[in-house]
Parts: C-alpha cells; sequence; structure tokens
C-alpha cells in the first residue's frame, strides 16, 4: 500500500534503483511507485481486469523465468501482466522457485490496477479510497508526535498522535487533492473538506495542518483526516500479504490488530448492521509494518453517494476500487 514518495521519476533505470534501495532497507516492505501502464481497456460492457506492474530483481528474474519476458534493465527487470495471462503463473511459480524453496527475493515491487464499469462501481454499497500520491518528508520527521506506548506491542500499529501534523511545504503536491505521507497521514485538500462535510463527515474528523514554509504557519488549503471511530471489519475473504504471488500471509501480527503487509485481493468487509453506509470509514484492522518512518494503517472506506461526488469533483492523488460484503 505504501511508498511511492521518491519515485516519481519517469526515468525508468532510477525508478528501479529506487526500488531495489527500498527493499534492502527496509527488507518487506513493497514498492508501488510508478505509473501503472493503462494497457487495459475496460469499457462500458466489459467487467473488471485487474493489471499488475511487477519489478523483479533482474539477476535472480535471470536464472527463474525465461529471458524474454518482461523487460530489462540494468539491476531490473519490468513486467506488466494480467491476473488472467499465463505470464502471471510463470512469476507465481518463479516466487514459489525462488523465494519459498531458495530463500531468494525476486519481486522488488508491484503495483495493481483495477479498472471497473461504471455498473460494477454502482453495485457496491462502499468505496475503498486508495492514495496513489504519497509525499515526503512524513509528519514524524516534521515535529509530528506519536505516543508509541500507545502501539502494540507486537507490530507497532496504532500509535496515537499527539496533536497537530507538521508537514512541510516542499513535501506537498500541488495540484493534488488526496496525499498521504510514508507514515500514513492522510492530507486532503479545502474542496476535499467541504465535498466530505457535505456527505455527512463529522467536521471532528478533520485535524489541523501545521506547514513549514519560511515559518510554520496553520495550513488554510490542507487538513488531516483523522481516525474515525466509523469502523468496517476486514473480512476473512480479503487476502493479505507481502505481494500477489506469495500466500505466504507475511506481516500478520500475532494479536491480530494488522492483517499483513498488504492488500492483495479487493476488499471484503463483514456485512452487518453496524455498516452505516454513510460517509467515512476505516477498517478496524491494519496494512503495513512499523519500520522506520513506516506505520501500519487503516484503510479507509466510504459510502458510494461520498465517491459519487468525489468522482465527479476530479478529485486527484487518489483511485477507487468497490468494496464486497459478506457474512464472515
Ligand atoms: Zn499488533
Amino acid at each position: 500500500m505504501a511508498y511511492d514518495g521518491f519515485l516519481r521519476s519517469g526515468d525508468d533505470s532510477i525508478i528501479v534503483s529506487a526500488a531495489v534501495i527500498v527493499c534492502s532497507v527496509f527488507g518487506r516492505r513493497v514498492v508501488v511507485g510508478w505509473p501503472l501502464p493503462t494497457c487495459d481497456s475496460s469499457n462500458g460492457s466489459s467487467r473488471m481486469t485487474v493489471t499488475y506492474d511487477v519489478r523483479l530483481f533482474g539477476e535472480v528474474a535471470d536464472r527463474y523465468l525465461p529471458v524474454n519476458l518482461g523487460r530489462r534493465s540494468s539491476i531490473a527487470r519490468r513486467v506488466v501482466v494480467r491476473e488472467s495471462d499465463p505470464e502471471f503463473k510463470l512469476i507465481a511459480r518463479a516466487v514459489e522457485e525462488a523465494e519459498v524453496r531458495d530463500g531468494e527475493k525476486l519481486v522488488a515491487g508491484w503495483r495493481v490496477r483495477r479498472r471497473y464499469t461504471d455498473e460494477e462501481m454502482r453495485a457496491s454499497r462502499l468505496v475503498l479510497l486508495r492514495i496513489d500520491a504519497v509525499i515526503e518528508p512524513s509528519g514524524e520527521e516534521c515535529g509530528t508526535v506519536y505516543l508509541e506506548a500507545s502501539a502494540c506491542r507486537h507490530c507497532g500499529a496504532g500509535a496515537v498522535q499527539d496533536g497537530a501534523l507538521f508537514l512541510r511545504q516542499r513535501g506537498l503536491r500541488r495540484g493534488r487533492d488526496v496525499q498521504r505521507t510514508l507514515g500514513g497521514e492522510v492530507v486532503v485538500s479545502r474542496r476535499v473538506v467541504d465535498l466530505m462535510k457535505k456527505h455527512g463527515v463529522s467536521p471532528d474528523l478533520f485535524g489541523e495542518v501545521y506547514i513549514a514554509k519560511r515559518a510554520i504557519e496553520l495550513s488554510t488549503s490542507y487538513s488531516q483526516i483523522l481516525t474515525s471511530q466509523e469502523r468496517v471489519a476486514a473480512s476473512s475473504h480479503t487476502r493479505f500479504g507481502e505481494h500477489p504471488f506469495d500466500d505466504r500471509r507475511e506481516g500478520v501480527c500475532p494479536a491480530g490488530d494488522t492483517a499483513g503487509l498488504n492488500i492483495l485481493s479487493e476488499l471484503t468487509v463483514v456485512s452487518g448492521a453496524d455498516i452505516r453506509a454513510a460517509g467515512l470509514m476505516h477498517t478496524d484492522r491494519f496494512v503495513g509494518n512499523r519500520l522506520g518512518l513506516l506505520r501500519p494503517e487503516r484503510m479507509i472506506v466510504m459510502s458510494q453517494d461520498l465517491y459519487r461526488e468525489l468522482l465527479s469533483a476530479g478529485v486527484t492523488g487518489c483511485s477507487f476500487e468497490r468494496v464486497h460484503e459478506s457474512t464472515a
């Protein structure tokens, strides 16, 4: 779910270098930082398409995969593949051999894009907010305080933020309505705040953001989305783990609060009377890991009405996925 703050260059070699650095420094965390090609052709009549943009460690890929699969740069190999492609199974088998059997890291990073028909999105009562724009430095680097003692002792999830969010002007992306930091702090533009309030999101859910320019100023352009007390329960039908080719469920907290390193499937939530299906909610479980500036995060889910409003307003920096509901 995270980690694309500094991976915005169109230069593939730079992107791949950064991907490798992230993986070597942060170990298990995946990198999802490059623009996805829009090679799938979902239109009004076809069903959802799932496309993965995968970066493989080049030297390892050379030993476990056919040389003509994907595009090789100096240190990595990039493969864009749909879930239904035979190449997807080929990579899954190579992961089984390289990572599971031989203990060699093959997948350096990945990103998924799910494309839906309008009918598919309309049929979903809840919608998942995926935040594409990731910014640095994070709040923690700019003076935001966390009460670490309040976090889970196993996975580090749930540390309470103590006071306002502090950021730096140079880190914010101009023109992006929704942004998040490496630490999972979510920042939205004034117009998104207004749209959300119009759809029943409580004003209490928006926190002040102080931005360091020449001096530290209270921002009139941005607010932080605070963690809602409205929760939806992630169902056991949701798949979590490190990457789409691996079923080892990396990163599950023994205390149960963090579900895994990343969400791998679409989100399914437990349907129940407690789902208001209005405004903004957070998942009960976290994804991610606590390492350096990284913190496990709750996922943000919104109502269909709010999604429609944001969509028609053309908000930037995010994308949306349908959310399934099940009884367990
Ligand atoms: Zn935990």
